[in-house]
Formats: C-alpha cells, structure tokens, sequence
C-alpha cells in the first residue's frame, strides 16, 4: 500500500463524523436546489450541453494549432506567452518574474490550476507574502487551511467556526452576522489588493482567435487585482484554448449554472493583454502548462477528460464526496474528476485507490455540463489499474480465487457465514469497518428453484 493510499484511508476516517456530514450535506443540498431551478433557464438544456460537448471535442483535436494562433495573437497585443512542461518549470517561471522585478507580495486568484502547482508552498519556501483574494480562501488562509472545493472552498465551515478564526485572528466580535464576516474580509482583501504588485491567476478559457484571457467570478476580486497590479500572471493548462470568443455564448453560461446554480457569474472579464492606459497591469504573461496533460491527449478514451470547464457540479452532487470529504482526495483536483485525472497525471502508482472512490452511480456523468462519461473513465482507470497488476501473484490470486467462486455452483450454495467471510476476504478488510454488509439471502437463487420446483 502506498503512502497516499493509507493517507486517504486516515483522511476518510476525518468525514466520518456527524457534525461534518451535516455541513457538507446542508451546503451541497443548497447547491443542488439551485442548480434544479437554473435548467429553468434552458428551453433545451440536453441541447446546449451537446453543443458545448462538440466545441470541447473539437477544441481538444485542435489543440495545437489553437494554442499556436492564441500565441500569436496574445503577442501581438502586447503579452507574452511561456510554456511550462511540469509544476517546476512553472514554478521557476513565476520566481523569475517576483524575484527580477523586485516584487515585495504576490496576489491570487481561486484557481486550481495555482494549487496544482503548489503555488502557496512554493511562495512561502522563498518567504514571499502571498495574499488571497476570494474570501472564502482568505478565510482559509488565516487558518492554515487548504481549499476543501473548488468552488465552494470554505464549504465544510459553519458560521461559527469561520467567526472563530475571525475572532481569533482579528478579534472580530463573537456573534458577527454572516454580513458582518463577508464586508470584513471585503475590506481586508482590500488593503491586501493594494499592496500586491503582482496578481496570480488561472484562466477560464484561452481565447484562439483574439489572444484573450477569460476570467469568471461572482466576487470581483479578480478584476481588481489585475486592475491595480503592475504584472498580471496568468497560470493556463493548455487544454483552456477553446476556437473563438463566440463559444463563449455557449459555455460560460453552462459553467456558471453548474458551478454555483446562477444563471451567469456576476463579473465575467476578457483580457486581452498589457493595459494601453496608465491603469491596469504594464506586463501580462500567459503560462501554459502542460504537467502531463499531452499524455492524456494521446489516449484516445481518457482524453475526454481535458474537456473538463471546472464547474465543480459532479463533485458537489456526488455520494462519495459527500461522505469522504474534500481532504481525502490529497490533491487540487477532488471528487469524480479528480478520481479520473490524478491517477492519469500524478500516477496510477501512487493514486490508484482513487479508483476505487466511486460508486458508480452515475451522477457524475448525468451532470457534468460537456457531458464528460466520467463513471465510464473511472472504469478505465480501474482496467488499467488490473492491467498493471497482471503478474502481481497475491492479485492474480484473489482473481482466480473470485472466478472459481463465481464458477462453482457448490460455491455458490454455500453456507451464509462463509460466504460473508470471503466477501470480507475478497472485497478488503477494512471496507466493513465502519458501515454494515448488506444481508445475504439464506438460499441462494438456484436452491429456491429447485425447492419450488420451478
Ligand atoms: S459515478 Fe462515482 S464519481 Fe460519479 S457521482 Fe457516482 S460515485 Fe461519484
């Protein structure tokens, strides 16, 4: 067992816990409701979402010629484009910006792309302030704590405990109104905002046909940022490149209402490159990162997954989130796509129990807004997790253990007891542990026929 894998076990066990279930369950049910009344806004919702799988797909088979023109175009309004081959390279990237220019704290955005390359450590092992500006974020910062959602990111904290760590930090009054908590942070992002020279972040779409950079947010924190930062540093996978600036028409309101259940995010921003006034950000550079992301584009089934906008709607729909927490995932990327893509990216060695984080239900899938098979390429991960295995002799086995099982009709017939123990045997020891096997029948199929002579 790898040490992410007994990782994930421990952190599971943290979400086992009612007091937690019940926030998680509150605030993904909110979700939910929303979510429900936004197809509203659809005369044919099934309709768009083929459509945005369609320009997804063809952005995908286009990629490099899209991200050439994007190039190309974003240089000629005055930007500058870097290609980042993993997290280190875009690491080093971004050092040589701060360090040259002298830059004395660093602002970002909610990203997960920023997580990815594990911006905040890689900032604060070179002692240089980095500010938060979503508030959620802000408030997880003074924390010490990590996003738990993409989206959502502060969703496992009630009321109480995020006026804990507002009173503990700055001595916000105890009984503080969510209003209260809110216009606070506000104004301490502020100040932050002010003193930054350099804003960090993502990309919601990388326009091909103008060189633009799209931003979406419901706080307009990010707009500020870049508006009073001298360099604007935008950290993009490469699979962000979509054809052209009318596509948008089709995908940012998809995102919107699968992200929060809105109809369209309240600031939506197109950036083209450098400011041309004295206000804005003098320099913008575009990092595209690749981190493994052309490897998935080789293979032919799991490069549906690039499609991915990052709406986070099958995370916040999905059974097993909901009962292991965001923590448990270990990496940026959480919930159903995440059990797809950090295995894929990060290595099946080590992230292969991620497959096994899934019920298969569906939900994901049913959801997923470019309408994305995620349960199908969770069952690939799984085929090539066995496949990988094959020699394995303790796998190879438990297998032939399970088809001489399945093989036998005397097996079958067996009595119940022992047929718990081997399910326990087969299926993992500690699966049980904290929830009940479900009952066997007393007599299986085959015996109740032929005592009722059918
Ligand atoms: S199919 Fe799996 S990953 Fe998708 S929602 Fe269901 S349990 Fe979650």
């Amino acid at each position: 067992m790898s040490n992410w894998s007994a990782q994930f076990k421990k952190d599971c066990e943290i979400a086992f816990n009612e007091e937690h279930w019940q926030k998680i369950n509150y605030n993904t049910g909110c979700y939910e409701k929303r979510f429900a009344n936004s197809r509203d806004n659809y005369r044919n919702a099934e309709l768009e979402k083929q459509r945005a799988y369609i320009l997804c797909n063809k952005s995908l088979m286009n990629m490099e010629k899209l991200l050439v023109d994007f190039e190309t175009h974003f240089n000629e309004n005055g930007g500058n484009v870097l290609w980042a081959r993993d997290m280190e390279d875009a690491q080093e990237m971004i050092w040589e910006i701060v360090n040259r220019r002298d830059i004395k704290a660093v602002m970002r955005s909610n990203s997960e792309v920023l997580d990815e390359i594990g911006l905040n450590a890689f900032l604060a092992g070179k002692k240089k302030p980095l500010f938060e500006t979503h508030v959620g974020r802000y408030v997880l910062q003074q924390a010490g704590q990590a996003p738990y959602h993409p989206v959502f990111p502060a969703m496992h904290l009630s009321k109480e405990e995020i006026n804990g760590i507002l009173h503990d930090r700055f001595k916000l009054k105890l009984d503080s109104s969510s209003k209260q908590m809110v216009n606070f942070v506000r104004h301490q992002v502020s100040q932050e905002i002010e003193q930054a020279q350099v804003c960090i972040t993502g990309a919601n779409f990388l326009l091909s046909d103008v060189g633009g950079v799209v931003l979406t947010e419901n706080e307009g924190n990010i707009v500020k940022s870049c508006a009073s930062a001298k360099v604007h540093v935008v950290v993009a996978g490469i699979d962000k490149v979509i054809p052209s600036m009318e596509d948008l028409s089709i995908l940012l309101p998809l995102s919107a209402s699968h992200a929060t259940g809105y109809p369209m995010a309240a600031v939506n921003t197109i950036t083209f490159g450098p400011s041309q006034t004295d206000q804005g950000p003098h320099e913008m550079i575009v990092i595209l990162l690749n981190n493994g992301r052309s490897d998935l584009l080789g293979n032919e089934v799991v490069r549906q997954s690039l499609s991915c906008i990052h709406c986070g709607a099958c995370i916040s729909v999905c059974p097993v989130f909901k009962n292991i927490g965001g923590y448990a995932y270990g990496t940026p990327y959480k919930g159903p796509i995440g059990t797809v893509m950090t295995p894929l990216m990060l290595g099946l060695d080590d992230y292969e129990h991620l497959t096994t984080a899934c019920s298969l239900c569906g939900r994901c899938t049913e959801v997923c807004p470019v309408k994305i098979p995620i349960e199908d390429l969770i069952i690939e991960n799984r085929r090539l997790v066995a496949t990988e295995r094959i020699g394995d002799a303790k796998f190879e086995a438990l297998v032939r253990t399970m088809i001489g099982h399945c093989k036998s009709r005397k097996k079958m017939d067996c009595a119940q007891w022992l047929k718990r123990l081997e399910i326990k045997q087969l299926v993992n020891k500690n699966a049980f542990t904290k929830r009940t096997m479900p009952e066997l029948a007393p007599r299986s199929f085959s015996q109740l026929s032929k005592e009722e002579d059918l």
